[in-house]
């Protein structure tokens, strides 16, 4: 399944699918910075005690590169002509942002939960920032990858950034299914229990799904426990577009529509229709 055949599937999502593409486009010019390799064995104890990698000051691993790569990626949105609601925004962002010193330092913290930046637009904030530092943390999330011992972890938030996750997805043969979750922010993707629900950390015995035709491999899961769902891809080979999220709007409204609540966490909520509409 490739991106266009996607879309002419669903038409709909053209609009966040542009907006997705600008900012990634924007975000590739952007000079990558090296990350500090993570002090593995000092930060073992915090991992097995649950503590995410970028909030252990053991690990070492420090995000203002990141955010340093996020006001660079906000300053070239910003210098553009169109869409003009995005560039819009972008530009009362960065000049909100600029008014007060250690800007990469102040976003690296939004990003790990600090609630004392109180940008103009969060939500866009939070997108772009996450952009760009998904670049920057390439590595280290590759490293960590080869480094995590999955049953150790097996949390519900994810063990990179700590936030809960966006999507999950099923790999593996029939018996010894495996389910991952997938983080929105970071781009991990790590183990969890096959029947818990990562909201309300219930184990359901079993969680019921909407299958929807025709949409290669996506369903909904959700917990009859808290309402809370998953969208979950039920396949492999296809990650890069079916757990970007964005891919799956319709799914959201869907699960909306049948009274389920969306607990997962999303960088799509900052109205992107609105910015591609011009
Ligand atoms: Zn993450
Ligand atoms: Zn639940």
């Amino acid at each position: 399944m490739t991106r266009e055949l996607w879309l002419e599937a669903h038409s709909y999502l053209r609009p966040v699918a542009d907006l997705s593409a600008q900012v990634d486009r924007a975000a590739a010019g952007i000079e990558i910075l090296d990350a500090r390799n993570p002090n593995w064995d000092e930060y073992r104890p915090d991992f097995l005690a649950g503590v995410p990698l970028l909030s252990s000051a053991e690990a070492g691993v420090d995000l203002e590169p990141g955010g340093r790569m996020a006001a660079a990626l906000l300053e070239k949105l910003a210098s553009e002509t169109s869409p003009e609601s995005l560039v819009a925004e972008a530009r009362a962002l960065d000049a909100d942002l600029r008014r007060a010193p250690n800007v990469p330092r102040r976003i690296a913290d939004f990003l790990l939960g600090d609630e004392t930046l109180a940008p103009p637009f969060p939500g866009l904030l939070r997108y772009l920032a996450w952009t760009a530092t998904t670049r920057f943390l390439g590595p280290v999330v590759s490293a960590f990858d080869a480094w995590r011992d999955e049953d150790r972890w097996l949390r519900r938030y994810c063990p990179t950034c700590g936030s809960l996750p966006a999507m999950a997805q099923l790999v593996g043969a029939e018996h010894g299914r495996k389910r991952l979750l997938s983080c929105g922010c970071c781009g991990t993707r790590w183990q969890f229990k096959r029947t818990h629900c990562p909201f309300c950390d219930t184990d359901s015995q079993r969680l019921a799904s909407i299958n929807i035709d025709g949409e290669s491999g996506l369903r909904i899961d959700h917990c009859e426990s808290c309402s809370g769902y998953l969208k979950t891809y039920n396949g492999e080979g296809n990650e890069a577009l079916l757990l970007s999220d964005w891919s799956s709007l319709h799914l959201d409204l869907i699960a909306h529509d049948r009274g389920l609540k969306r607990l997962a966490a999303s960088l799509y909520e900052f109205e992107p229709a609105r910015h591609a509409a011009h």
